[in-house]
């Protein structure tokens, strides 16, 4: 079977795992503080403005909270978003308000954000779709005009810039993943940016319980009395990282470049194989000053035969799937929305294979594949 993502995990990274056990301390520590530092210089901004947690979704929760979201408020996101956004909007008592996207990029317009936003707007909440930056620089100029707090879900974006300015950095605060499927992996962790240094001290102190941030060691060295003693800031969870993850975490974000590069092959031997294939569209060009991170490739079928080709490429070994089913459509949510080109991405759109340990004869049979099943699919007099 050939998988949609896949992580690349080796030898470098197994060597880090063996020096954080070899050295004892497992917890949160020098590990997590290296990874910070090098996802800090890697972003472009000093160590103050990041922190990490053990997943984007937490990172995600700590950005509407110390956005001040709480009930009565709404917060605008795209229906074509994770789940753990709008969980996170939902859970802190605020109504979450989709906006449509682009049925073609799967991105928010500022038009779209503009038209969603009501008078109760505390926040608004996007991601970069695939690593396509979409229009988040007007995006962010949309809020800040009117004080409203833009979180960056770039978890699809670790590498994408617009004008050579990271995704994450637009808003007031971004996430970043480190989950199993993103393209560089911890196994699992997410990284919390936000413009204001204090908020990341808060961050801290909420992703630890709460806890004024001295550790014992520091106390004790310091010869202060009862250095095991708690001062308790808030009644927070535990959404901390730890060492071994960190370490793991550390190589891959080394390793992203030489990701990136491979990734970038393969859409360029996608793009090139399905290009002028009759009923399929590839993903569109990118904007002047956009790059992306190739996290998702995506193609757009003009008829309704995206299921059972789907299918077809299942049973002839080839995984596909669509991200990110509309969230306008959940029940849960209680939306009333009428949202149309998300609904036309919906139900036209596949994700295919695409990371970085696809070989050339990988993306040859998904591309043999997938022109047979449209061949059987697709009506030739329309
Ligand atoms: C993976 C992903 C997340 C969740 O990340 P976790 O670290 O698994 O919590 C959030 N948003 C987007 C867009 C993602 O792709």
């Amino acid at each position: 079977m050939i998988n949609v993502f896949q992580p690349s995990l080796g030898e470098e990274e197994l060597a880090a795992v063996r020096e954080v056990f070899a050295g004892n301390w497992i917890g949160r520590g020098p590990r997590v503080a290296a990874f910070e530092t090098a996802f800090a210089d890697h972003l472009g901004v000093g160590r103050e403005h990041v922190t990490s947690m053990n997943s984007c979704t937490e990172a995600t929760f700590t950005a509407l909270r110390l956005a001040g979201v709480g009930p009565g408020d709404d917060v605008v996101l795209p229906s074509v978003s994770f789940v753990g956004a709008a969980n996170a909007v939902a859970a802190h008592g605020a109504r979450p308000v989709f906006c449509d996207v682009d049925p073609r990029t799967l991105n928010p317009a500022v038009a779209d954000v503009a038209r969603a936003a009501t008078p109760a707007t505390r926040a608004v909440v996007v991601l970069h779709y695939g690593g396509y930056p979409g229009e988040v620089a007007g995006i962010a100029r949309w809020c800040a005009d009117r004080g409203i707090p833009l979180v960056e879900d770039a978890a699809n974006a670790p590498a994408s810039t617009v004008d050579g300015r990271a995704c994450g950095l637009f808003g007031d605060f971004g996430v970043w993943s480190f989950d199993h499927g993103k393209i560089a992996t911890a196994v699992d962790g997410g990284m919390f940016y936000a413009r204001d240094p204090e908020l990341v001290r808060r961050a801290r102190k909420l992703a630890y319980l709460g806890l004024e941030e001295v550790s014992g060691h520091e106390r004790a060295a310091r010869a202060a009395d009862r250095w095991w003693e708690v001062e308790v800031t808030s009644f927070s969870r535990r959404s901390v990282l730890n060492d071994v993850l960190a370490a793991i975490g550390a190589v891959q974000l080394r390793r992203l470049p030489e990701f990136l590069a491979r990734r970038a092959e393969v859409v360029d031997r996608y793009d090139a194989a399905l290009a002028g294939v009759p009923g399929v569209v590839t993903p569109p060009a990118l904007p002047p000053g956009h790059r992306t991170s190739y996290y998702f490739y995506w193609v757009q079928f003009d008829s309704g035969v995206r299921d059972a080709v789907a299918a077809d490429l299942y049973r002839a070994g080839v995984y596909t799937t669509f991200r990110y089913p509309p969230l306008h459509r959940v029940p849960r949510y209680g939306s009333a929305a009428v949202l149309p080109g998300a609904e036309r991405a919906a139900e036209h759109t596949l994700n295919l294979p695409l990371h970085q340990g696809l070989s050339d004869e990988d993306v040859d049979r998904v591309v043999r594949e997938l022109r047979a099943a449209l061949e059987r699919h697709v009506d030739p007099m329309g």
